[in-house]
């Protein structure tokens, strides 16, 4: 069979040729280059298979039991699946599987939690925080005025001492922790006693590293959030999508935020991806890869550091490793644009307090997941380091990234007909 992503990629190949080059075109970018995108993962064949289900077909406003729709048994099944299976590899009172993604996770939560005109304490954007934590071009910022807390100048971690002074000084109604870049550990405990204090909610952002809490590789927040988000694309290694866990009483609050308020009918294919990425997570093997991935976070930290890209904060706990890049003298903006020349995809970033706009910035992030899911090790990443440098001062590298990433193919190529990544990581 010629399967490409699902069931009959043959299909696709007579009805539309266009797109059908373009889902093999983008394999082959996959499977070519470097994916150092710390929010980007390749799933499993059987996540893919069931994202390409007729499961897409079916209409399922509501939740299992409770649906307006009719014909929901086999979708009922799925998302009692997905919900169970969150519960256990993350310990969760409830699990609401529906959110289309990341930002429609933490939208629900804000629904749940806060009205319009509260206040919100989070990390600021520059920082390492997402746009769902305030940004002005975001319904967050627009419709919660929000305090951004930083990092501290000299150790670049998370100032606690500032939270908890800007949490007396403001009394948010919601703290919110979990960042887009930042590199290192977050002290649960710290932001819990500072959300007791002020009697505010606290929410737990684990959109990025959400899989490695799956996988035991970093500590879980569940204990301390009333409300934790994920999204499920990225180290979690699951399907495109967003999952919100929470406290028992709670549940009804963030179900009814999900649907009927912030969202219409679930996409069941995506929920029962999800189930499956979820199951995935809850072995043996997804345990060996998370922590796999911060290993090999750290072994390219030391390689960058090496080559004279200064990791900030000094290292990482996680899956990624911001790195700042001012002692080379090329900004993000040109490094990225280097590395991507030379099939080294990485994304440009602020580094703390960055004399550099956001469009240029001083520093790149780059992470671990994809190149993990691929089988890659610390000889690798120091490897990957050594490319990364030389992309950066211009010299050319495309064979040698070719050659390292030829040898850990993440998708078989049709010729090989099938579908088989390099799954269940080393
Ligand atoms: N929260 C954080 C911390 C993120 O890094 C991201 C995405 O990068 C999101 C939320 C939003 O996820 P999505 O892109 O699925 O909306």
């Amino acid at each position: 069979m010629d399967t490409v992503w699902g069931p009959d990629f043959a299909a696709l190949r007579r009805e539309d040729p266009e797109i059908a080059e373009v889902v093999l075109g983008e394999r082959d970018r996959q499977n070519a280059g470097l994916q150092l995108i710390a929010s980007e993962n390749f799933t499993s064949p059987a996540v893919l298979a069931a994202l390409g289900s007729t499961l897409t077909n079916k209409y399922a406003e509501g939740y299992p039991g409770a649906r307006y729709y009719g014909g929901c048994s086999w979708v009922d099944r799925a998302e009692d699946l997905a919900i169970r299976r969150a519960q256990d590899v993350f310990g969760a009172a409830h699990a609401n599987v529906q959110p289309h993604s990341g930002s429609a996770a933490n939208m629900a939560a804000y629904a749940a939690l806060v009205q319009p005109g509260d206040t919100v304490l989070a990390m600021d954007l520059p920082h390492g925080g997402h746009l769902t934590h305030g940004s002005k071009a975001n319904f967050s910022g627009k419709w919660f005025p929000t305090v951004g807390y930083r990092v501290r100048p000299d150790t670049e971690l998370i100032d606690y001492d500032e939270v908890r002074d800007l949490a007396l000084a403001h009394r948010p109604s919601l703290i919110v922790c979990g960042a887009t870049a930042y590199p290192r550990l977050i002290d649960y405990q710290a932001f819990r006693d500072v959300a007791d204090e002020v009697g505010a909610y606290l929410m737990v952002d684990a959109a990025h590293f959400g899989g490695l809490v799956a996988g035991r590789a970093v500590p879980s927040p569940v204990a301390y959030a009333d409300v934790v988000t994920l999204t499920t694309h990225k180290t979690l290694r699951g399907p495109r999508g967003g999952l919100i866990l929470c406290r028992a009483e709670l549940a009804a609050r963030i179900d009814k935020a999900v649907f009927p308020f912030t969202q219409g009918g679930p996409m069941m294919h995506v929920v029962a991806a999800k189930a499956v990425a979820l199951l995935e997570a809850s072995t043996p093997a997804f345990q060996g890869y998370a922590h796999q991935v911060v290993r090999n976070s750290r072994a390219l930290a030391a390689g960058l550091a090496a080559e004279g890209m200064r990791p900030v904060t000094g290292g990482t706990d996680t899956h990624l490793v911001l790195a700042d890049l001012r002692d080379l003298g090329v900004s993000g903006r040109e490094a990225e644009q280097r590395c991507a020349r030379a099939g080294i995809e990485l994304t440009k970033n602020a580094v703390p307090y960055d004399p550099s706009p956001p469009a240029v910035a001083s520093g790149i992030r780059v992470g671990t997941p994809a190149v993990t899911t691929q089988g890659m090790r610390e000889g690798e990443m120091r490897e990957v380091a050594g490319l990364i440098a030389a992309a950066v001062r211009g010299e050319p590298v495309s064979a040698a990234v070719t050659s390292l990433s030829g040898r850990f193919p993440a998708y078989a190529t049709e010729e090989s007909g099938a579908l088989a990544g390099t799954l269940g990581g080393p």
